[in-house]
């Protein structure tokens, strides 16, 4: 595999957005640093938080989070992977060392704050990714796409740890507000955890696509017929304070509210409800590295099948448009 030296990639800087630049490095792997070559990269509602919003991870790093593609080059003492590997990046990019990676949960490593792929620190708009910790990696199945598998590390990934952690079983019965990219796979995760799901999305192309990956109610609006208390977990995949309220609204005794989305700097919540009906919130964040290895399993077996629709990397810009005018269904992942 010839590398270049060179390569473009989308940058952000506080100061001027993201910004396509031609001459970014292609950084060389040293001991125990692999190469990737990215295959594919996945556009998230959270770039937009982080570009518009003031979401702040970060300065002056390459952005893209979701990132599978091929191990084009290994530094020395690099054990596990060689050339030519097919791998998904682990997101919250774990140290490997602290009480949080030991115990199965690098999905909250402190040491890592900041360090996050596309989110703080170097991601995936761009052709070739130095990956500094190849431990944040997992193996791609031959049948997984590079599409599918970028959209999973995070659109899939995130609804999963968030489903598991909430203790979904075939008896819950499941609020999930917004069924966009992540919700449209939650949906799909949730009935493969038995759940009854009922959705509530702003967007008619959306509520369609939701019934059709196996919602079995959907609404624009939730109808009178469903009393207030009455699902046992809430997922709020928006997460504005109107939102939140709802779910708090409908959510049982003893029940779980996960506000999953990043819509609003910070929520309120009715403490005397909360406190009279023992009402939990649980937050939640990505998901961890043995998470990302159960998710590219289901998604191999064809229990989740991700909505992904690909295009050139050249053409974000008009994507991160689209997203922000909330004009198209499921994920959009772009091969550079
Ligand atoms: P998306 O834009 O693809 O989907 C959002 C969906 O919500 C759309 O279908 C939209 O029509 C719908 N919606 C918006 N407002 C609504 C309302 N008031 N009522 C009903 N439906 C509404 O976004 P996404 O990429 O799926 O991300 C969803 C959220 O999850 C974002 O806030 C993102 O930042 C967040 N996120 C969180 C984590 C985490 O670790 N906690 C990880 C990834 C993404
Ligand atoms: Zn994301
Ligand atoms: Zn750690």
């Amino acid at each position: 595999m010839s590398i270049p030296s060179t390569q473009y990639g989308f940058v952000y800087t506080k100061q001027n957005g993201l910004t396509l630049k031609n001459d970014l490095p292609v950084r060389k792997p040293k001991s125990g640093q692999l190469l990737l070559k990215i295959g594919a990269v996945g556009l998230c509602h959270s770039d937009l938080h982080v570009i518009y919003e003031g979401l702040d991870c970060g300065d002056n790093y390459v952005m893209g989070h979701e990132i599978a593609g091929t191990v084009a080059a290994v530094g020395e003492d690099v054990t596990g992977y060689k050339v030519g590997d097919r791998v998904a990046c682990v997101g919250p990019n774990g140290c490997g060392e602290c009480k949080y990676c030991r115990g199965s949960t690098d999905n909250v490593c402190k040491q890592a704050f900041g360090d996050w792929f596309g989110l703080g620190n170097d991601g995936g708009y761009q052709q070739y990714l130095l990956v500094q910790r190849p431990r944040n990696l997992v193996r791609v199945p031959g049948n997984v796409s590079f599409d599918v598998a970028a959209a999973s590390t995070d659109a899939v990934l995130t609804p999963y740890h968030a489903i598991k952690m909430a203790k979904v079983s075939p008896t819950s019965n499941v609020l999930m507000v917004g069924a966009g990219g992540l919700g449209g796979n939650a949906i799909q995760i949730a009935k493969a955890f038995g759940a009854k799901v009922t959705v509530l999305e702003k967007k008619k192309e959306a509520r369609d696509q939701a019934k059709k990956l196996g919602a079995d109610e959907v609404y624009e609006s939730l109808p009178g017929s469903i009393t207030p208390g009455s699902f046992s977990s809430c997922f709020d995949f928006v997460s504005v304070q109107a939102t939140f309220d709802l779910c708090q609204k409908f959510v049982e005794p003893k029940g779980i509210i996960v506000p999953v989305g990043l819509g609003a700097p910070k929520l309120s919540f009715d403490l005397s409800d909360l406190a009279l009906r023992e009402v939990q919130i649980l937050g939640t964040f990505w998901g961890t590295t043995n998470d990302l290895d159960d998710v590219m399993q289901l998604v191999s077996e064809g229990k989740v099948k991700p909505v992904v629709q690909s295009a050139n990397l050249k053409e974000l810009p008009e994507y991160i448009d689209k997203l922000r005018n909330n004009a198209y269904e499921g994920r959009v992942v772009f091969n550079p």
